[in-house]
This record gives structure tokens, C-alpha cells and sequence, in this order.
């Protein structure tokens, strides 16, 4: 009962940030109320090609951040997973994408409680973006459908402590290479500059996000056309491995962004 109360009026939430309008929204004891027909997204079903049109990209992110409130509480949604597979697997449709570092703590479907088929995830150690990544990015939002994406950096992350350190190793340090726009975002503050420097790291890894969200809005012009259609919206956020806990960083709808490329102060 009380779980029922508690997704309508999450649901209820969802529609008035999306303004969406529809059939009133009424207390549901069963999945087949209009409350949750006409939701966007309901936690533990598979994602369909209906419920993925009334995404907006600003649902999205509420979405995410429901997910972590529940992962944060423990109170994550019990999933068919199999009975997802079902449903998916002719079709998926997906509401965002999110590109993620590859460390073990930073899984998207984990901190954000998802499931089969919700988002997309391009994982690569620093989550940096290449053309192949702002390729399939493309391919998420403007051929998917998909409304949001979301650069998800973390804290200790070993790839930025490997920039901080100048560490050179095989085909790292090409990816590394990558990284260091972000070590020379953060200003000199006298303090050590290496990955003994927590504080350091921690603002290392920030710029590293918001560089990345730049580099996305700037490289792609599929994708920056699609969120000054306001069709998508490219954010960042930092997830703390030490307490599971995602911040997404401010900012207002990026197509003012995009449009004065004044965006994300470093
Ligand atoms: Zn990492």
C-alpha cells in the first residue's frame, strides 16, 4: 500500500515538473491506473516506446535522481530482470545515456537503480569523449530518442590520479592525454599538485566533467542542435564512491549555453 501511495505521488511530481497534461492523476492500487499508464518512467517496468515519448529531458534527470535517492536508502525497485529482457528485446528505448568512468563503483544502472533497456552507457577510465563515443552519443539521442546525457565523473578516480602523477603506461597514456586540459583548468593554489592531494583530485576530476560537457556541446553538432531544439540536455555530475551519492553539477538549460559558449566556468 504504502509503496503503491508513494510511486503515484512520485509520479505525480514527475508529471507536474514535466507540465505534461493528461487524465488527472489519481491514488493507484494497480499498474493499469492512468497515473502510471501516462508516467514517463515507472521503476522496475521496462521502458516503451510510449512512456520514452514522454520523457522530457528535464523528466530524465528526475528520473536519475529518484534512482539514487532510492539506492541511497536502500529502497531499490524489485526487477524482473528476465521479464525486462521480454519486453526489450525487441525494441529498446531508452531515456538517457550516460558516460561513466570504468571503475567498479561507477556503474550507472547500479547508483542510479535501473534496470534492462533504461539508459544507454559508454564507459571509458576518466570518461572522456573520443569521435566514437560523440558517435554513438549521436546515435542515443537523435536516432533512439534518447533525452539526456549525463558525464558522470567520480571521486578517486585512478585515471585522473594518473594524469595528476603525469603517469605514462601503454596505450594509457594516449588516454591520458585526454585529461590534461582538466589538470590545467585548476588553478595553481600552492598546494601539491599530485594525487596525494585529495582536494586536488577531487577538483581534477570536476573540471574533467564539465570539459567533457563542453567538448560534447562543441564537437557535435547533432547534438548540439538537438538541445537548442531543447530536445536534449547534457549535464554533469560527480558520484562519491565513499557514500554512493551522485551530485549533478548546476547549470541552466544549456541551449544558453550553447548559444553564448560561455558555459561551465572552470
Ligand atoms: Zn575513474
Amino acid at each position: 500500500m504504502f509503496l503503491h501511495q508513494r510511486l503515484s505521488l512520485s509520479v505525480l511530481a514527475l508529471l507536474l515538473a514535466a507540465c505534461a497534461s493528461g487524465p488527472a492523476v489519481g491514488r493507484s492500487e494497480t499498474a493499469k491506473e492512468p497515473a502510471v499508464a501516462d508516467a514517463p518512467y515507472v521503476a522496475g517496468a521496462a521502458m516503451t516506446k510510449e512512456r520514452q515519448g514522454r520523457v522530457t529531458p528535464e523528466s530524465a534527470l528526475k528520473i536519475l535522481r529518484d534512482g539514487n535517492g532510492r539506492f541511497l536508502s536502500g529502497k531499490m525497485v524489485k526487477r524482473d530482470l528476465r521479464e525486462q529482457v521480454k519486453i526489450t528485446g525487441h525494441g529498446q528505448f531508452p531515456f538517457a545515456s550516460v558516460v561513466s568512468c570504468i571503475d567498479s563503483r561507477a556503474a550507472p544502472e547500479v547508483v542510479f537503480d535501473l534496470g534492462v533497456g533504461d539508459v544507454f552507457t559508454a564507459r571509458v577510465a576518466g570518461n572522456v569523449v573520443n569521435k566514437d563515443i560523440l558517435g554513438s552519443l549521436e546515435y542515443a539521442s537523435k536516432v533512439a530518442g534518447s533525452r539526456l546525457i549525463v558525464v558522470l565523473g567520480h571521486s578517486h578516480c585512478g585515471a585522473v590520479k594518473g594524469v595528476c602523477d603525469n603517469v605514462k603506461m601503454g596505450n594509457l597514456t594516449t588516454l591520458l592525454e585526454k585529461l590534461k586540459p582538466a589538470v590545467a583548468a585548476v588553478p595553481e593554489d600552492g598546494s601539491p599538485r599530485n594525487s596525494k592531494n585529495e582536494a586536488y583530485v577531487e577538483h581534477v576530476a570536476e573540471a574533467n566533467v564539465k570539459l567533457t560537457v563542453r567538448q560534447i556541446l562543441e564537437d557535435s553538432p547533432i547534438l548540439r542542435e538537438l538541445v537548442e531544439q531543447r530536445k536534449l540536455m547534457v549535464v554533469g555530475a560527480m558520484l562519491d564512491v565513499e557514500t554512493g551519492k551522485v551530485e549533478f553539477m548546476e547549470m541552466s538549460h544549456p541551449a544558453e549555453k550553447v548559444a553564448t559558449h560561455e558555459s561551465l566556468h572552470l
